[in-house]
C-alpha cells in the first residue's frame, strides 16, 4: 500500500511559499486595520459614499483589499495568479463577482462575462470549474415574489422567462463543453427557484457525471434534509447530484429579515449546530459518493481535517476528482496548500471585475476577516509567524 503523506495546516514553509515577505507584510498591515470595527465600517460607508458621488477611491483600494481578496479586473489580469498557485498544486476557479444589479442589460452582459469563463475554464487545466451566481443574472426581487407566490406583472414575468432563460443557457454552454459548473447559494427568500432550476438542469445535464453543481448552506435548519433529498431524487432519477457544501455568508442579513417580515429564522441557532449540521453532511456525502461529486468550500481546519480523514479512511485516492476542498483568494492559504502539497484537489475561488463593481463581495470578505465578526483569524497570528521565521532564517 502506498504511504499517504503526512500534512498538518500548521506547516507555515508550505502554507506562504508563494508569497514574497513583502505580501506577508502587506497583508499584516491590511489585517491590523481590519481589526478595527469602527475604521472598516466607516471605510465601507465612506468608499460606498465616494463612489456614489462620482469619486474614486479606487487606486487605494486596488492596492490594499482587491489586491488581497481579488485576482485582478479582468480575466486576463487574473492568469498570472492562476499560473502561480498552479505552479504549487492549487488550482482556481475564476469567479466574475459583479451581483447584486437589476437592470436587463447588466444581466445581459454578466452572462457574456460567464460564459467567456466557462469558455477560458475549459482551455486551461488550472481551471477545474467555473462559477456564478444568480443574483448576478436575474433580478432577485422577482424571484423573491416568485418564490412566495406572488402576481407579476406581465413586464415582471418577461423579465423572470428571460432570467430562467440566461441560467439553463449557461448550464447547456458548461455541459456541451464538460466544464463542471457551480452555482453559489444566496439568500434564502429566493434561493428556492434557484434550487428548483438547478435540479431540473442537473436532471437534464448530470447523467454520465456530475457537470453541475449546486450549493447547500448547512447554517440552515432544513439543509442536511435538503441534502439527503436532493440524493434521492438523484437516485430516483438516474443522474449525479454535484453538492457544493458551505455553511453560508448571510446569517446577519438572514436573521434581519425572518424578524423583519416575522417568520422563524432560517438559520441554526448556534455556530456548533451549523458545524455539526456541515460535518454531518461531509460523512453524508462521502458515504453517497457513488451518487455525489462533492466541493467543501470552507476555512473551517477540523472541517477541511475531517474531510480529508474521512477521504483516507475509506480508501479512496487523494487525487479522486469526486472530491474538492475549496477557499477563498486571499483566505485559508495555510489549508489549501498544506492539503495541495499532500496529493488532494484544491481549488480557490478566484474572484475578479471592475473594483466598483466587486465591492458587495469585498464587504463580506472585510468583514468575515475583521473584528467586527469577532473573529480574529488564525491566518493572521500564522502570518506574523511566517514574518517572524523567515526574519530568523533571513529567508526574503
Ligand atoms: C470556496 C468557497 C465558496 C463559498 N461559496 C458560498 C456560497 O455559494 N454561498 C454562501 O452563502 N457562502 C459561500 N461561502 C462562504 C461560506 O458560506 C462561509 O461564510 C465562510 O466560508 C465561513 O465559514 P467556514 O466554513 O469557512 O468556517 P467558520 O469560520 O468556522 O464558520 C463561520 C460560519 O459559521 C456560521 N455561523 C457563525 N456563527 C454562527 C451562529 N451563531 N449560529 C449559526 N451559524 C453561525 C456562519 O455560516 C459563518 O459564516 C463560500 C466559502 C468558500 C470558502
Amino acid at each position: 500500500m502506498r504511504i499517504k503523506p503526512e500534512f498538518s495546516f500548521d506547516n507555515l514553509k508550505i502554507a506562504f511559499a508563494h508569497l514574497k515577505i513583502t505580501d506577508l507584510k502587506r497583508m499584516q498591515k491590511l489585517y491590523r486595520l481590519m481589526n478595527y470595527p469602527f475604521l472598516v465600517m466607516t471605510g465601507v460607508f465612506l468608499t460606498k459614499t465616494f463612489f456614489q458621488f462620482g469619486l474614486s477611491v479606487k487606486e487605494p483600494l486596488k492596492r490594499t483589499v482587491f489586491k488581497q481578496f481579488c485576482g485582478g479586473e479582468s480575466f486576463e489580469t487574473c492568469q498570472k495568479t492562476i499560473n502561480k498557485l498552479g505552479s504549487y498544486g492549487v488550482s482556481s476557479i475564476l469567479d466574475y463577482s459583479v451581483e447584486g444589479k437589476e437592470e436587463e442589460n447588466i444581466f445581459e452582459a454578466t452572462m457574456m462575462e460567464i460564459l467567456n469563463t466557462i469558455q477560458k475554464t475549459g482551455k486551461n487545466p488550472l481551471l477545474p470549474f467555473a462559477v456564478f451566481k444568480v443574483s448576478g443574472i436575474a433580478s432577485t426581487s422577482i424571484m423573491a415574489k416568485v418564490q412566495t407566490n406572488g402576481i407579476l406583472f406581465p413586464e415582471e414575468e418577461k423579465q423572470f422567462d428571460a432570467a430562467r432563460a440566461r441560467f439553463f443557457l449557461l448550464c447547456k454552454a458548461a455541459a456541451n463543453s464538460g466544464v463542471k459548473l457551480m452555482v453559489d447559494g444566496e439568500e434564502s427568500w429566493f434561493q428556492d427557484i434557484t434550487d428548483s432550476w438547478m435540479l431540473e438542469a442537473m436532471k437534464l445535464y448530470n447523467k454520465k457525471e456530475a457537470i453541475l453543481y449546486n450549493t447547500f448552506q448547512m447554517y440552515r435548519t432544513n439543509m442536511e434534509e435538503r441534502l439527503k433529498d436532493a440524493h434521492k431524487k438523484a437516485v430516483t432519477g438516474g443522474f449525479y447530484l454535484g453538492a457544493k457544501l458551505v455553511r453560508g455568508a448571510y446569517m446577519e442579513k438572514e436573521r434581519k429579515n425572518a424578524r423583519r417580515m416575522g417568520y422563524t429564522d432560517p438559520i441554526h441557532s448556534t455556530k456548533e449546530a451549523t458545524d455539526n449540521a456541515y460535518n454531518n453532511a461531509l460523512n453524508f456525502c462521502v458515504k453517497n459518493i457513488q451518487q455525489i461529486s462533492l466541493v467543501s468550500g470552507s476555512h473551517n481546519e477540523l472541517s477541511n481535517k475531517k474531510l480529508a480523514e474521512l477521504i483516507d479512511l475509506h480508501g479512496f485516492e487523494r487525487s479522486d476528482v469526486r472530491f474538492y476542498f475549496s477557499q477563498l483568494y486571499g483566505m485559508g492559504d495555510h489549508i489549501s496548500f498544506n492539503l495541495a502539497k499532500a496529493g488532494f484537489n484544491v481549488a480557490k475561488y478566484l474572484p475578479y471585475g471592475p473594483v466598483r463593481e466587486v465591492l458587495p463581495y469585498l464587504g463580506r470578505r472585510i468583514k468575515e476577516n475583521s473584528g467586527i465578526s469577532g473573529q480574529i483569524s488564525r491566518e493572521q497570528i500564522l502570518v506574523k509567524k511566517e514574518i517572524f521565521r523567515r526574519k530568523n532564517l533571513k529567508i526574503a
